[in-house]
């Protein structure tokens, strides 16, 4: 199977890293030409717990994707949120009527951009627990666990999320079927969108955020409490608990972690994915007549930093 992986950063290197010994033919498409060129003339370094180990790769910059490019079976897309719709265009030379699509990225409503490509019975969306970051072009480092929930949207598209949930296990990554997606989508989504702003405005990571319990524990339960009334507004009705539970859980599982947003705006000085986290349930309640002033402080704050930041 041609398994086209969209994206070959920081997570798209991890499952990238994960799937190649599983007997399919694993092509990489990235932005960043550097980590196009580290990666196709000297490999990509894997670091997993301190161990490194080199990894061998067909890799193209978008702008080398044309006919003669291998047709995708599966497309595992892993970009920012605010970079799929561009994505998405540079790939319709792989598209065929076959194509399947994996997208477990952070954020909501990335089916609607994904179906002008796919028909949505081939979209399979879900959620990752697995973290990544890159130290460089081409060097991936990778610690702590992690989970993949994955769903598809009609019975057309069943048989072929059990396949593709099995490859996944092949390659160690811990997944399964979801059959209530909307919730684990909205579980994970609190969990970036009380962690991934708030860490990169303290400028912390995951445990020294965990630390300030006493502070920020009330503000996070204010932040689940926002995203949990959007939830109950498109009828996903999530207990509070159970989302803060979520938080907690993940907070302990990756302790020493630095979140994504975090790493894009405080170490690397770019634009976040804030629209698509906390920015999306502040636009839901204007839909639905939802009162989100955390969600809307914490967008208007990190949109105040990359501008004082000058990401790009
Ligand atoms: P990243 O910035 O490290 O990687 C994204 C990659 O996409 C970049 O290398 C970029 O060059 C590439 N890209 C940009 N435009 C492209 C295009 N048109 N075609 C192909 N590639 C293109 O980001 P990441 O941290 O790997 O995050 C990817 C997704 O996974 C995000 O939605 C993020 O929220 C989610 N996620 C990340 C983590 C993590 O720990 N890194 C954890 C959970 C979820």
């Amino acid at each position: 199977m041609n398994i086209i992986i969209a994206g070959a950063g920081a997570m798209g290197s991890r499952f990238a890293a994960a799937l190649n010994h599983t007997g399919n033919h694993i092509i990489l498409i990235d932005g960043w030409p550097a980590n196009v060129n580290e990666v196709r003339f000297n490999g990509m370094h894997v670091n997993v717990n301190g161990v490194e180990t080199v990894e061998h790769f067909d890799i193209y910059g978008p702008d080398e994707i044309n006919e003669t490019t291998p047709k995708a079976d599966l497309i595992i897309v892993l970009v920012k949120s605010y970079q799929l719709d561009k994505t998405f265009e540079s790939l319709k030379p792989v598209i065929t009527d076959d194509t399947y699509v994996i997208c477990v990225m952070n954020g909501i409503g990335h089916e609607d951009t994904i179906r002008k490509y796919v028909p949505l019975s081939h979209i399979l969306l879900g959620t990752t627990l697995w973290t990544a970051r890159l130290d460089g072009p081409g060097h991936p480092v990778f610690t702590g666990e992690g989970a993949v929930s994955l769903q598809c949207f009609d019975e057309e598209g069943k048989e072929k999320c059990a396949e593709f949930i099995d490859l996944l296990n092949k390659a160690g990554l811990n997944a399964c079927y979801s059959y209530d997606l909307r919730s684990v989508i909205y579980e994970k989504a609190c969990i970036t969108g009380v962690l991934n702003g708030l860490t990169a405005i303290l400028e912390c990571n995951i445990n020294e955020f965990r630390q300030l319990n006493a502070q920020m524990g009330p503000v996070a339960k204010q932040i689940i409490h926002e995203f949990a009334m959007v939830a109950a507004a498109e009828d996903i009705h999530q207990n509070e608990d159970t989302f803060l539970q979520e938080v907690d859980k993940y907070m302990e599982n990756n302790a020493d972690s630095f979140t994504t947003m975090y790493y894009d705006l405080i170490r690397s000085h770019r634009i976040t994915e804030i629209e698509y986290m906390n920015g999306a349930i502040s636009r839901k309640g204007r839909k639905y007549g939802i009162e989100t002033p955390y969600c809307d402080l914490i967008t208007a704050l990190i949109h105040a930093k990359e501008s004082l930041l000058n990401a790009f």
